[in-house]
């Protein structure tokens, strides 16, 4: 047995091998070692203190999905390794097989799914530079073997693919050995719970990889999917598919395409931002409440699985063409009007539950009689759900009307299932009657025997005067008489006694064994036939998979645009008009959606106005606690609302589309990746200054703060600048450097904004208002003398604060701060870049020393001065 279960794990190196030895799953040798802590049960061992002692331990068979749970949540892989014959007709050993290949990215089993959110398996390939170009290539597919959903990404930076598995956050993923760039392979390193090195020999190149696809597919070429000849994303894709196929050891029928998704298609959001917007999750809260805070938590008002993964996905890549976006909008304001409509609608998407998973589970054969019959209940509502959408006006909703409702599947499933079926197949109870006449003979026969033992009873009664015996029956001894031992004496002679207890005496009589026998058989045939009838319908269930995959898009994409309405009815929220990409962002009277519902204080409205015109840099200042951040979140967190599908809160707004939102928000510090504050801050900046356009939105929150005052401000300063002539991306930039407000005077399309704030008596009021205008001074003493700091370091502070001010201007009256170097290779007081070319001149020309003037140079002097000035 050893040998057979040395044999299994050699083909699992990889993973635990749970080897089934009766009731129980075994783990040995180092497995157990491995295993036992993790599923805190006991180390033992097989022939203990001999030579050839081996550590074991088990969970009983009937609990494995609690104890794969376990090991799975500590990212490993478990083997399942079952006895693949009845161990009652085996001669000699059992034959046993792996049956399945657990791993955290090609989980099915609901037992151990997130049911709201997606579990993603990514396959990543890495083919550096290809070709004379020098440019690298990658690509990443990922697959989710709960739904079926495949779609592949192209990289070229291994930045890129960085922040889409931040994105993404696969909970496996396959990796050619040694092919990945360092950045990748540390942050696989660091956030991925499972990482699987493919050997060689299980590796695809471009061909192979190709005709798997194609295969599996069913298409002669793989240019429908959008994918070319060769490409990476050809490998990884096929890796992925051939690793979950081979784990899960099946065909996966419900992987029927893939879909290249592009950066364009989508608003592109990094994880830094969906960080610092809090759509996820919370900075605050951690754990099982951690929806709470966060913008998912507010809007997320779906009622079915397949409806909060699509709603999830749809605010991680909220769209990009104005079209699509409008679409969404008509649609939920179609279902924002009726109240009764949108009830009725919700309830019968309440009952379809997930039939995407559901199909999942009838391809890999595990899907339970009680999930057929939640599939059942679900299909019953579908007809009188998309009959509720008939004559809807939004394209959206009249094209959702016409989902197949698969009513076909639906009256197979109600006729071939019992109405309320047992937990599982050991003992039969699943298969309706009427379904197949030989199991309903057998069933009846094993009824009728059942019949016969009651009245067989009744009989002995009679025929011994014995009121109490009773028929039972166990699974050692099946059927048997028991007989108290007070009316030991009037046992008859025919009696075979079986066993003795302290109270009563067992019996059997043959005729009793005949029964037995008839109705142990009649119900072994029962359950062999319901078998066979159940494999049938699973078979049937994935035969109707591509319906069935469109039906759970439909429900998907219904749920979340009802649960968008529900939110805009909920919280009072506007229908955004869409703009041109690039477009001016004009919101009136807008409102956090997160703040706004913490309630302490009532929340005071904003406008924000912001073009490419007169007002592309938005300078925010203002006290600390004045609302600066907030301000700053809303205003993007309103435009991936929009985006997304969302009514937006606010009285009205106008968005031009954007193409990405980058936040550099607050001084995270990333201490697990060895990067201080500072490093993490310039990183992500760097990171905006090179990818923003003219149709980006900025929001930088005290950006320069973790450094020494002088540097953090120059930076700042520069980093305006620069936003104002390259890329010129709308920007929200909230500093407490007041100093920065002087570049409003100096730069065209920037302008001032502050928080509004009242002094009264020593104290200030925040009024929650932006308005027009620069903070002359930042407040940072009020509020520390309102954190109750010692009041002789607030008296100290402020005086050191005067000495500071006093400074803050050269002897010209100019802010000290304007002056600079500007770029390399000019005269060495040149002005900023955008200062009056008057004033260059006049700088330039106090610079002369006349005393040494040569006359040619004099004229090339005022020759250059000249073209200065023209
Ligand atoms: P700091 O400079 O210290 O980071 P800040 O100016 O960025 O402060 P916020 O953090 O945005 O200020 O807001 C401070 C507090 O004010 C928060 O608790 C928030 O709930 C509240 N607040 C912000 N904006 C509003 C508003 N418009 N209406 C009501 N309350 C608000």
């Amino acid at each position: 047995m050893l040998r057979q279960y040395l044999e299994a794990k050699a083909a699992h190196p990889d993973a635990l091998l749970l080897f089934r030895m009766g009731d129980f799953y075994e783990l040995f040798y180092e497995d157990a070692q491995r295993a036992a802590p993790i599923l805190e049960v006991q180390l033992t061992a097989r022939h203990r203190g001999t030579e050839s002692e081996v550590p074991m331990c088990g969970v009983p068979h009937h609990a494995l999905e609690s104890y794969l749970g376990k090991l799975i949540a500590a990212g490993l892989k478990v083997a399942i390794c079952d006895q693949v014959e009845d161990p009652a007709q085996a001669k000699g050993l059992v034959r046993r097989a792996v049956t399945r290949v657990v791993t955290p990215g090609t989980l099915s089993d609901p037992a151990l799914l997130e049911s709201r959110e997606e579990n993603l398996l990514a396959g990543l390939v890495w083919e550096g530079a290809r070709g004379g170009d020098g440019v690298e290539s990658g690509a990443g597919a990922f697959l989710d073997v709960s739904t079926g959903r495949f779609f592949v990404r192209r990289w070229r930076t291994a930045e890129e693919a960085r922040e889409d598995l931040a994105l993404f956050r696969p909970r496996e993923v396959l990796v050619e050995d040694g092919a990945l760039p360092r950045e990748v392979a540390e942050w696989v390193e660091r956030e991925c719970p499972c990482r699987t090195d493919l050997p060689e020999e299980r590796r695809y190149d471009a061909r192979r990889g190709a005709e798997l696809l194609a295969r599996q597919f069913g298409a002669a070429t793989l240019r429908g999917f959008g994918l070319e000849e060769g490409e990476p994303a050809v490998r990884a894709a096929a890796e992925a598919l051939a690793y979950a196929q081979d784990t899960q050891k099946s065909p996966l029928e419900h992987v029927r395409g893939l879909a290249v998704s592009l950066p364009a298609d989508h608003l592109v959001l990094d994880a830094t931002t969906l960080a610092n917007l809090e759509v996820f999750r919370s900075q605050r809260f951690e754990g099982p409440g951690r929806r709470r805070g966060t913008l998912l938590g507010v809007l997320d008002r779906t009622v079915t699985p397949p409806g909060a993964r699509a709603l999830r996905e749809w605010l991680r890549r909220p769209l990009r063409d104005a079209a699509a976006i409008g679409a969404r909008h008509e649609a939920v304001g179609e279902l924002l009007a009726d109240h009764g409509r949108r009830a009725r609608l919700r309830e019968h998407l309440a009952r379809l539950g997930d039939p995407e998973r559901l199909l999942a589970r009838a391809v890999l054969g595990t899907l339970a009689p009680r999930e057929a019959a939640a599939l059942r209940d679900g299909l019953a509502a579908a007809p009188a759900l998309f009959a509720e959408l008939a004559g809807a006006a939004a394209p959206l909703l009249a094209a959702l009307a016409e989902t197949d409702p698969l009513a076909p599947l639906h009256a197979e499933l109600a006729r071939r299932l019992e109405e309320a079926p047992a937990a599982d197949l050991e003992r039969g109870g699943v298969v309706a009657a009427g379904v197949d006449p030989e199991l309903d003979r057998y069933r009846s026969l094993a009824k009728d025997s059942k019949r016969h033992i009651l009245a067989l009873e009744v009989r002995e009664r009679e025929r011994t005067g014995i009121a109490s015996l009773k028929i039972r029956y166990n699974r050692v001894f099946g059927y048997y008489l028991e007989v108290t031992r007070a009316n030991e004496a009037r046992v008859p002679a025919d009696y075979i006694r079986k066993q003795t207890l302290v109270n009563a005496e067992r019996y059997v009589t043959p005729e009793i064994k005949e029964l037995e026998e008839q109705i142990l058989s009649a119900e072994e045939r029962q359950v062999a036939l319901e078998r066979e009838e159940y494999r049938k319908l699973l078979a049937e269930i994935a035969a109707a998979g591509s319906g069935l995959t469109a039906l759970a898009a439909a429900v998907g994409t219904l749920d979340a645009l009802a649960a968008f309405a529900e939110a805009a009815a909920k919280h009072r929220y506007v229908r955004p008009m869409m703009g041109a990409p690039g477009g001016p962002l004009v919101i009136r009277e807008g409102r956090h959606p997160v703040v706004e519902q913490g309630g302490r204080e009532p929340f005071v409205p904003n406008d924000a106005e912001l073009d490419g015109e007169s007002a592309q840099i938005v300078l925010l200042t203002g006290p600390n606690m004045g609302g600066k951040s907030t301000y700053l979140r809303q205003v993007a967190l309103i435009v991936l609302m929009a985006q997304a599908g969302s009514f937006v809160p606010a009285e009205a707004a106008a968005l031009g589309v954007v193409d990405r939102i980058f936040t550099r928000v607050g001084a995270s510090d990333d201490l697990a990746r060895g990067e201080s504050t500072f490093m993490v801050e310039m990183i992500e900046t760097a990171n905006i200054l090179r990818h923003a356009t003219a149709e980006s939105l900025v929001v930088l929150d005290e950006v320069g703060r973790g450094t020494a005052t002088f540097d953090g401000l120059s930076l700042a300063w520069a980093i305006v600048e620069y936003l104002h002539e390259t890329g010129r991306p709308k920007t929200l930039f909230a500093t407490h450097y007041h100093e920065l407000t002087e570049l409003a005077a100096l730069l065209p399309r920037v302008v001032n904004r502050t928080m509004a704030v009242k002094e009264w008596e020593e104290r200030i009021l925040f009024l929650r208002r932006v308005v027009p205008g620069s903070a002359d001074k930042s407040y940072g003493l009020h509020v520390a003398r309102l954190a109750g700091l010692p009041p002789e370091v607030i008296r100290r502070a402020a005086e050191v604060l005067a000495n500071l001010e006093s400074q803050e201007y050269d002897l010209t009256g100019r802010p000290r701060l304007a002056r600079g170097g500007g770029p390399p290779g000019e005269g060495p007081d040149q002005l900023v870049l955008f200062t009056p070319p008057e004033q260059v001149v006049a700088a330039l020309l106090r610079e002369v020393d006349t005393e040494r003037l040569t006359p040619l140079a004099a004229l090339n002097l005022i020759a250059s001065l000249k073209s200065r000035l023209g």
